[in-house]
């Protein structure tokens, strides 16, 4: 794939992902104990201390191609075991919607599902589960994964078949136009 970034233009980026996530890269000794204990660990193919590593460097372009920033759970396991306080979640988000608006997508599916969890909260101001589901299940091409749970789940009322509205679903658009002009959902 094409370089989208010079090293220059990835340190400036990576200085102001670094600026709004309050994070100073500078202040990690690269102990690896956010990456000891990261229970996402296994799946990801740079280490929260790569990132972290890397960004200093200003190599952004690795960064955003990585699958990590698309996997990361947001647990925050990783700052509380930093003796630094080093916001990694706020760092890989960032980075995300970074790697997205530049068409920068390692895990295709987690977006898939960001997208429809999204439009779905849009459509019915609450997530449908249901609904979610099956456009996932379509849209990844993994049509029957998780079907043999669903009798149980609608017996246990985890799920319902009945639409669940919010009464003024204007007012949640209006919150998520919001976010959109944040970023936050970019
Ligand atoms: S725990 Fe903190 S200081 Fe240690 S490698 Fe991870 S980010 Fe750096
Ligand atoms: S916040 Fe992300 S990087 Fe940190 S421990 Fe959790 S999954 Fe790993």
């Amino acid at each position: 794939m094409e370089k989208i970034l010079n090293r220059d233009e990835g340190r400036l980026l990576a200085e102001r992902i670094a600026k709004e996530a309050d994070v100073k890269l500078h202040e990690c000794y690269q102990c690896g104990k956010c990456s000891a204990g990261c229970p996402m660990a296994g799946s990801f193919d740079l280490m929260p201390r790569q990132i972290v590593h890397l960004m200093h460097l200003g190599d952004m372009e690795t960064v955003m191609k990585s699958k990590s920033i698309w996997l990361c759970a947001s647990c925050h396991t990783c700052v509380e075991r930093c003796p630094h306080d080093i916001d990694i979640p706020a760092l890989m988000e960032k980075s995300r919607m970074e790697a997205q608006k530049r068409g920068y997508c390692a895990v295709r599916n987690v977006k898939l599902f960001n997208d429809i969890f999204t439009e779905t909260i849009r459509g019915f101001g609450k997530s449908q589960e249901v609904i979610l589901e099956g456009i996932y299940n379509v849209g990844s091409g993994r049509l029957l994964q998780d079907i043999n749970h669903v009798p149980e789940m609608l017996q246990k009322e985890i799920v319902r078949p009945e639409l669940n509205q919010v009464r003024n679903k204007d007012h949640v658009r209006s919150i998520m136009k919001k976010c959109e002009e944040g970023g936050a959902l970019n």
